[in-house]
């Protein structure tokens, strides 16, 4: 009806903004529809500790099922928005049941790319990694002793190398950049990774693509590599990146370019629909960027929530991730694409560091490895518009607080 709120999404950007408009005290009719069998959950885990067996699947609910009851919202599990009817203002599912919306917000998130089958890439044993049923099935093969190559060094790959390596896995990761973490990381960063994964027993295979899977009856066996390599291979988990989910949008007229197009109120070019998370594009600087972590679905869908209810909101964030590999937490403060310049700063313990990327003489973002001292100052830095000069952060002397503006 004229009020109700329909979310299409049963991620982590659906569940903040049902979150976030009933913070507000809003209590319109909210129905989220996700074609997973879960109620909103959190996908970190699944590369992580879910993925050996050491987080129950209840431990990763954003919320339990009792909250959205209690606070009034339906939740539509299993079910497949298969179109948008704009003049009528009407969702379809899958089902051909028709939903009536005053606002709608697509929160579809992203699929990861796969291999063609052409080259193997529907063979048993082939993985990626996106949902928790794909968590389920890769876990149950990560059996010791066993052989699994990971096409792609992207966080995704080197965090199941890293956990499969820990359930005694024998890991290949092949990568057909010339560095591992190219797309989104400068190469001390890569050096750093690279590093860390080989002195725990990971192979890594830089410049080199994948020809093919080669199958026995269905199943992979082996991967060739453009260099004529052979590695046998009980499984293989791709890992060479996503596509937003932006066809729905698509479909019903909206703009789109690889990913929804929405405005810094969140608005698409339909305003009475909204877009947030790894399926939208934004505007920032004089362009548009997605981006695909857990701080901007969260962050995007709250300023969602907020257009929604009536605030003036312009979405700017200061972005930052995460990744465990080993015993390393990666913490990424600020968005390093465009960087023309980085400075590396020695942590204070031993094998911690950060990598600071400037552009034009502005700090831009910051990679910090086990040094979360740094992490933390730099988002501050970063949010204040402060660059300290790359001889300073170099010196592992120079105190990074003295560094932040004051009131920052
Ligand atoms: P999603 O979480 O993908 O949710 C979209 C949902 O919509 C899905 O449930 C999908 O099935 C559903 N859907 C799509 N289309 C329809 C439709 N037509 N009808 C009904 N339902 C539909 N980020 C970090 O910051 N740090 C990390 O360490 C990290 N680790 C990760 C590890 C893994 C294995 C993965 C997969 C992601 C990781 N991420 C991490 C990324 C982060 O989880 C995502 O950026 C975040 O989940 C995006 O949330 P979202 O709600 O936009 O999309």
């Amino acid at each position: 009806m004229a009020d109700d709120l329909i979310v299409v999404g049963g991620g982590q950007a659906a569940a903040s903004v049902v979150a976030g408009v009933r913070a507000r005290g809003d209590q319109r009719p909210i129905t989220l529809i996700t074609d997973e069998p879960d109620p909103p959950y959190q996908r970190p885990p699944l590369s992580k500790r879910y993925l050996l067996g050491a987080v129950p699947a209840s431990r990763l609910l954003l919320r339990p099922l009792e909250w959205y009851r209690d606070n009034g919202i339906v939740l539509r599990l299993g079910e497949r928005a298969a179109g948008i009817d704009r003049a009528q203002r009407m969702v379809r599912l899958a089902s051909g049941e028709l939903l009536a919306y005053g606002s709608l917000v697509l929160a579809t998130g992203a699929t990861p790319r796969t291999l063609p089958a052409a080259i193997g890439g529907d063979l048993d044993g082939v993985h990626t990694l996106r949902s928790r049923a794909d968590a389920d099935a890769l876990g149950r093969e990560l059996k010791s002793g066993r052989d699994l190559v990971v096409i792609g060094g992207g966080y995704i790959g080197l965090e199941v190398a890293a956990s499969a390596t820990g359930a005694g896995v024998r890991v290949v990761v092949v990568e057909m950049a010339e560095r591992i973490l190219q797309r989104v990381a400068a190469a001390e960063t890569s050096d750093y990774f690279r590093n860390l994964h080989t002195g725990r027993g990971v192979a890594v295979h830089e410049s080199t693509g994948l020809t093919r899977l080669i199958g026995n009856e269905g199943r992979v066996q082996a991967a060739e590599l453009s260099d004529g390599t052979v590695l046998g291979a009980d499984l293989v988990v791709v890992g060479i990146g996503v596509r937003p989910n932006d066809d729905l949008a698509q479909a019903a007229g909206l703009a789109t370019d690889d990913g929804i197009l929405v405005d810094g109120a969140c608005r698409t070019s339909d305003p009475s629909i909204l877009a947030a998370g790894d399926c939208a594009r934004f505007p920032r600087g004089r362009g548009h960027i997605r981006l695909e972590s857990v701080q901007n679905a969260s962050d995007q869908a709250r300023a969602a929530a907020g257009t929604l209810c009536g605030d003036e909101i312009t979405y700017d964030p200061v972005p930052w991730f995460w990744s465990d590999q080993f015993d390393v937490k990666l913490k990424i403060a600020g968005y390093s694409a465009g960087h023309d310049m980085v400075a590396t700063r020695p942590g204070r313990r031993d094998g911690a560091c950060s990598v600071w990327y400037y552009r034009d003489g502005t700090l831009i973002a910051v990679d910090s490895m086990n040094d979360a001292a740094s992490h933390t100052m730099a988002r501050r830095l970063i949010a204040a518009g402060a660059s300290p000069p790359p001889e300073q952060v170099r010196d592992p002397a120079c105190d990074l607080k003295s560094l932040v503006p004051a009131g920052a």
